[in-house]
């Protein structure tokens, strides 16, 4: 498959770790999307909109022959399928699918902008990320990710809540 890209996941409503299971074996059962790494789960305190549960969030990387836009529709129908609502922005939710980049491209229309504008600033996405791809350049930003990452103030707020298994395909593991 010709084309990289990071996900982000997160969830903070029902029973989160099946929520981001439930969403890798979907998106994974698409026959154009092929798991290529993994994070280990992290329970993150909740950013901009304080008052609301705990996050699980993490980052995974895929090879796809789907394009970014097609990638995009394939995650928001994925929330949609595993009950997301769109309510509040920054709220609780199901589950939530961000693409961070697709290969070194940068993208920018109406529905979709790559790398994910706000990546950068987040704690919860760049700690997964540098655990997976400490080497992973992203356009747009000229430092290495150690740099952005000892640049970040809010990193207590994440935390390890289940470490990666060490074996390179995932296999959800009992909570
Ligand atoms: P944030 O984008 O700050 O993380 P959010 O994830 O809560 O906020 P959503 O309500 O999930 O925002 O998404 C709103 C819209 O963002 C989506 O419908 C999608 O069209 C658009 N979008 C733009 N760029 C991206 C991207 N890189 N990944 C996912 N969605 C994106
Ligand atoms: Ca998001
Ligand atoms: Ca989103």
């Amino acid at each position: 498959m010709e084309n990289r890209a990071f996900i982000a996941l997160g969830s903070n409503i029902g029973n989160r770790y099946d929520n981001i299971t439930s969403a890798i074996n979907c998106l994974t059962s698409h026959s154009e999307i092929k798991l290529a790494n993994y994070s280990s789960v992290y329970e993150t305190d909740p950013v901009g909109y304080e008052d609301q549960d705990l996050f699980l969030n993490m980052v995974i990387e895929i090879m796809t022959d789907l394009s970014a836009l097609e990638l995009l529709e394939f995650c928001l129908k994925t929330e949609l399928e595993l009950g997301r609502k769109r309510e509040l922005r920054w709220g609780p939710r199901t589950i939530d699918l961000d693409i961070l980049t697709f290969n070194q491209e940068n993208i920018e229309t109406e529905k979709l902008t790559v790398p994910h504008p706000r990546m950068v600033e987040r704690s919860f996405v760049m700690v997964p990320l540098a655990e997976i791809n400490p080497d992973q350049s992203i356009p747009g930003v000229d430092k290495p990710l150690n740099i952005v990452l000892n640049e970040l103030h809010d990193k207590e707020g994440v935390r390890i809540w289940k470490r990666k298994n060490g074996e390179d395909v995932f296999e959800p593991i009992e909570s």
